[in-house]
């Protein structure tokens, strides 16, 4: 019997695979500008290898041109074009990658900067056209080609004029379908954003005609139109630039622009890593708590460029939940990216990311604690309860990270204090770290319990915020001393001979006062004693184990 080929809707086909890679149609022209810096990278190393190319960075650029009347958009470029050949083997071809081989073949010259590597994205075209018409000059040749397709059906190529050496794609938007509107890719505000989005650190001008109206030279109140071309671009990333030209003016503009948060930024992390993992980055820790933060609503993340070209608005595998409020982003050209350059295909890279930046972003919040108190006090009324939440969860795994970040109001200042401070002034004979909790500092104070400890001249931590007693459950000990609630058993306070003589004297001499006291109370309290812990105060309630009343208290409120 013969064989029968399989007969696939080649245009259906290439649809459904385009429509699956990519989750956004605005895509199409990140691809296309990245092509055509691609292809100006390559005439720029040859020109570093061929001493007869002379590379005037001026000459080399990218153009974008919408043409509402004939629904085409036009991406051109300077860069080192397509043969024929080329134009077959690398338009022709799905999945066939020349920007890959170029690399391969060029592997000797350091620091390129070439993106492509997969061979699909220029077919991300048809997302928003029906027609695209290459037409393309190769360096270092006489003629040039058009290239035209309507999709997988096929391409015709056939010779054409073209002056100068470089690439120039025709789109032929789409007509607007029901669900779909294409038209907003021929409008110049749009499609200024989306480079701005995508392609702001391409390395080469991204220009456009702009059309706009200005007020009229020498006359009141009148204006003109006008048209010029404009770099849409900036180019230069900040987080490429030098630390040392940038000041924190520039790094606040940044974070407006970005607009990663309404506020200003508190403080700033510039980052350039060179090591087992290439990154830079800009971290941000902001003045004021997001509106939402506290809600399931909020989601943590960095932005993730891969050499310049924005990869994903929110990479939340870059940042721990207990860092959740920083803002800001990531570049590395390390980064192994699946085909629609959206996801990441291995995360080793993520993940080594991801460990430095909490390091680095641990000792910045450290160096704030240490020079600048207020400002760090400042940061901990907007985020400490995150970190103290951090402290908890993962059952105290991260306690290493986060324990020097914590403060908490103390009975000695009137001020916050951190655990690295209370155990410093420590009188020699004190065993625990004594904490009291309750719902302000002024009941707190008021508490019967505190007594005997603040009598002893030790310092009390004062818990008024949920969290608190349960992550220092977690932390157990810091510094080899053991935390202990005022309302505990056991507060580990010498006494004297004297002292406990006629304690245990008062305890016999009442025994009757406490049983009948105790017989009233039953069920509510397991024992009545004489306490060695009152001094003004008639009465105290204490507990024994783990679990203190404001923790009960606690555990009682939640929803079980
Ligand atoms: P990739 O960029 O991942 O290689 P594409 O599908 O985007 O895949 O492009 C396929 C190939 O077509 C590129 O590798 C490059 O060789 C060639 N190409 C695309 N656009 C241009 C251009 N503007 N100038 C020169 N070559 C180009
Ligand atoms: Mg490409």
């Amino acid at each position: 019997m013969a064989k029968q080929e399989f007969k696939a809707e080649s245009k259906r086909l290439l649809e459904m695979m385009i429509n699956s890679i990519y989750t956004q149609k605005e895509i199409f022209l990140r691809e296309l500008i990245s092509n055509a810096s691609d292809a100006v990278d390559k005439i720029y190393y040859k020109a570093l290898t061929d001493d007869s190319l002379v590379f005037n960075k001026e000459d080399y650029f990218i153009k974008v041109t919408a043409d509402k009347a004939n629904r085409t958009l036009t991406i051109s470029d300077t860069g080192i074009g397509m043969t024929k050949e080329e134009l077959e083997n690398n338009l022709g071809v799905i999945a066939k990658s020349g920007s890959l081989a170029f690399k391969k073949e060029n592997e000797a010259q350091d620091g390129h900067n070439i993106i492509g590597q997969f061979g699909v994205g220029f077919y991300s075209a048809f997302m928003v056209a029906d027609v695209l018409t290459v037409t393309s000059k190769a360096l270092g040749s006489d003629v040039a080609y058009k290239w035209e397709s309507e999709g997988a059906e096929g391409y015709t190529i056939e010779p054409a004029d073209k002056v100068t050496v470089g690439t120039e794609i025709v789109l032929k938007i789409k007509p607007n379908a029901e669900e779909d509107n294409y038209d907003e890719f021929l409008e110049e505000y749009r499609l200024k954003a989306i480079i701005k989005k995508y392609s702001d650190f391409i390395r080469y001008p991204i220009k456009m005609d702009v059309k706009g109206k200005r007020p009229k030279e020498g006359e009141d109140n009148e204006f003109e139109d006008y048209e010029e071309e404009q770099t849409v671009n900036s180019m230069v990333p900040i987080w490429r630039k030098n630390k040392s030209e940038l000041k924190d003016e520039d790094y606040a503009n940044f974070y407006n622009e970005k607009r990663y948060g309404f506020d200003k930024p508190l403080k700033h992390i510039h980052l350039s890593a060179d090591g087992a993992v290439r990154y830079q980055a800009i971290l941000f820790i902001p003045e004021n708590t997001p509106f939402d933060f506290y809600t399931k609503e909020f989601e943590k993340g960095l932005e993730l460029y891969s050499n310049g070209v924005l990869i994903m608005d929110k990479c939340s595998d870059l940042l721990p939940d207990f860092f959740g409020f920083v803002k800001g982003m990531v570049d590395s050209e390390d980064l192994s990216l699946n085909i629609s350059r959206e996801l990441l295909q291995h995360d080793r890279q993520l993940k080594l990311i991801a460990k430095n930046i909490q390091s680095k972003i641990k000792g910045a919040l450290q160096g704030l604690l240490k020079d600048e108190r207020e400002k760090y006090e400042s940061f901990y009324k907007a985020f400490g309860r995150q970190l103290k939440f951090g402290v908890y969860n993962d059952y105290g795994m991260n306690k290493d990270v986060l324990q020097d970040l914590l403060l908490f109001s103390s009975s000695k200042e009137k001020k916050l204090v951190s655990l690295e401070e209370y155990v410093a002034r420590m009188p020699e004979d004190q065993k625990y770290i004594y904490y009291a909790s309750g719902e302000s500092i002024e009941r707190i104070e008021k508490l019967p319990q505190t007594e005997l400890v603040a009598d002893k001249g030790y310092e009390i931590f004062y818990f008024t915020d949920d969290i608190d007693e349960f992550a220092i459950k977690m932390i157990m000990s810091y510094k080899d001393k053991e935390f202990r609630s005022v309302s505990s058993g056991d507060l580990g306070i010498e006494e004297s001979e004297a002292d406990k003589k006629e304690a245990e004297e008062k305890a016999s001499g009442n025994k009757d006062l406490f049983e009948y006291m105790q017989g009233i109370l039953s069920g509510k309290v397991k024992s009545v004693k004489a306490s060695k812990r009152l001094k003004s105060h008639p009465v105290c309630l204490s507990t024994e184990g783990e679990v203190t009343i404001e923790m009960e208290k606690v555990l009682k409120a939640m929803p079980s």
